[in-house]
C-alpha cells in the first residue's frame, strides 16, 4: 500500500497507464497539428483527433460532430452559459441554476448578472435535492435556460436530470448540465433531455487541462456565441491550435469510463459503505446528502464537536477534503453544506470521501483507523 492513501478522487484522479500510453506518441513522433490538411502529420493528428471525438461522444450517446474540445469543465461552462447568454438574448435574459454548483458556474452566473443576466438561484433540501414544483414556479417568458448540474462534486448527490429537462423543455428554454461528476461513474445520456453538457478528463483518469463541451445538433440545435476567436477551430466555438495529445488521452479515457464504470461502481460502492459504517460506529457522525439518489464512489460526512480542517491536520497519512478542493483555502464552511441547512459548525466539521479505480479494501480499513484514531483524540 502506498501512502498517503488517496481518497480524494473527486478533485483529479491519476492518469490510467493505457491513457498515458496511447497519449505518449503524440508529443513527440506524431506532433502534428490537426488542421495541417496539406501533409500526413495533420492528417495523422486529425485522426486522433477523430477517434477521440467518437470516444467522448459515445460515453454520453451523443454524435462526433456535437462535441466540442476544450480545455476542461471550467471553459466549457464558459462556453456554454456566457455563449447561450449572447446567443438567446433577444428571447430572454434570465437564467435558473442552482446554490449548490460548482463555483464554476455559479462565477459565471456572477459575471452574467453583471452583464444583464437575472439569475434565479433555487435552493435544495436537507438531502440536497431541489423541488422541482420550485423549479416550475421559477419560469418566466424570459427564461432562456437552466443549469443544474447532475453530480454534486461534494456530495455526490443526483439531481434528476430527466424530469428536470422535460420541464425546462416545456417552458421553452435549453437545458445546461455540469456532469463533470456524474461522466464515467454513472451512466450519462443526452438522450435523457440536455441541450448542453460539460465533462473532464482528468476527473475520470484522463489527462489535466482537457475536457469537452457536447452541443446538441437538432432537435433543437443549440447556438452558442464563441468565447474565443482566432482560425475557426471546432466548428467556429474554440479556437486554438488542438490540444492533440490531451484530446487523444480525453478519447481513451472515455473508452475505458464507458467499459468499466459499472465494475468500478460495482466494486466502489460496497467499500463506500464499508467506510461509511465503521466511521458511523464512532456516533454523532451524520452521512451528508440522499443516501438513495448519490454517486456510488462519494460520501461526506460530519464529525460533530470536531473542525474538519483540523481532522485532516491530524490525518497526515490519508488525503482527503474538506468542502471542495477549489475553496479549501478559505475557511468558509462549505456552500453546499450550508444550502443543504447544515448548521455552520456542522458544515466546517465535514470531510468528503471519494474513492476510485485504485482504491482497495485495504486502503479503506487504513483510513478507518487512522481517522478513528484522530476523532477520538480530537473529542477527548
Ligand atoms: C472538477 C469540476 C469542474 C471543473 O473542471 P475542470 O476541468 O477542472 O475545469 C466543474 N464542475 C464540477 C462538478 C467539477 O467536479
Amino acid at each position: 500500500m502506498n501512502l498517503p492513501v488517496f481518497l480524494d478522487y473527486n478533485s483529479t484522479t491519476p492518469i490510467d497507464e493505457r491513457v498515458l500510453q496511447e497519449m505518449l506518441p503524440y508529443f513527440s513522433q506524431k506532433f502534428g497539428n490537426a488542421s495541417s490538411r496539406s501533409h500526413a502529420f495533420g492528417w495523422e493528428a486529425e485522426a486522433a483527433v477523430d477517434l477521440a471525438r467518437k470516444r467522448t461522444a459515445q460515453l454520453i450517446h451523443a454524435e462526433p460532430d456535437e462535441i466540442i474540445f476544450t480545455s476542461g469543465a471550467t471553459e466549457a461552462i464558459n462556453l456554454a452559459l456566457k455563449g447561450a447568454f449572447e446567443s438567446y438574448r433577444g428571447k430572454g435574459n434570465r437564467i435558473i441554476t442552482v446554490s449548490t454548483e460548482h463555483k464554476a458556474v455559479l462565477d459565471t452566473c456572477k459575471h452574467l448578472e453583471q452583464t444583464g443576466a437575472a439569475i434565479t438561484y433555487l435552493g435544495v433540501d436537507r438531502e440536497g435535492l431541489i423541488n422541482l414544483n420550485e423549479l416550475k414556479k421559477s419560469f418566466t417568458d424570459k427564461t432562456i435556460l437552466v443549469c443544474i448540474m447532475a453530480a454534486n462534486n461534494e456530495t455526490g448527490v443526483l439531481q434528476p436530470i430527466p424530469q428536470i429537462a422535460s420541464i425546462t423543455h416545456e417552458h421553452g428554454a435549453i437545458m445546461m448540465s455540469d456532469t463533470s461528476q456524474a461522466c464515467g461513474k454513472i451512466n450519462v445520456d443526452v438522450n435523457d433531455g440536455v441541450d448542453l453538457l460539460c465533462m473532464s478528463a482528468h476527473k475520470i483518469y484522463g489527462p489535466k487541462g482537457v475536457g469537452a463541451l457536447y452541443v446538441r445538433r437538432k432537435n433543437p440545435r443549440v447556438y452558442l456565441i464563441a468565447q474565443m476567436h482566432g482560425g475557426g477551430h471546432e466548428k467556429n466555438l474554440r479556437s486554438g491550435t488542438l490540444n492533440v495529445p490531451g484530446i487523444v488521452g480525453m478519447g481513451k479515457a472515455c473508452e475505458l469510463s464507458e467499459k468499466e464504470m459499472w465494475d468500478d461502481a460495482a466494486r466502489l460502492s460496497p467499500l463506500r459503505t464499508r467506510l461509511e459504517q465503521l466511521l458511523c460506529d464512532l456516533q454523532m457522525v451524520y452521512i451528508n446528502g440522499s443516501i438513495r439518489n448519490r454517486l456510488p464512489n462519494t460520501t461526506n460526512l460530519s464529525f460533530e464537536g470536531i473542525d474538519g480542517n483540523e481532522l485532516i491536520r491530524e490525518l497526515k497519512d490519508v488525503a482527503v477534503a474538506t468542502g471542495s478542493a477549489c475553496t479549501s483555502a478559505l475557511p468558509e464552511p462549505s456552500h453546499v453544506l450550508s444550502a443543504m441547512g447544515l448548521s455552520k459548525q456542522l458544515a466546517q466539521s465535514s470531510v468528503r470521501f471519494s474513492l476510485g479505480r485504485y482504491t482497495t479494501k485495504e486502503e479503506i480499513d487504513f483510513a478507518v483507523e487512522r481517522v478513528t484514531k484522530a476523532v477520538i483524540k480530537l473529542r477527548s
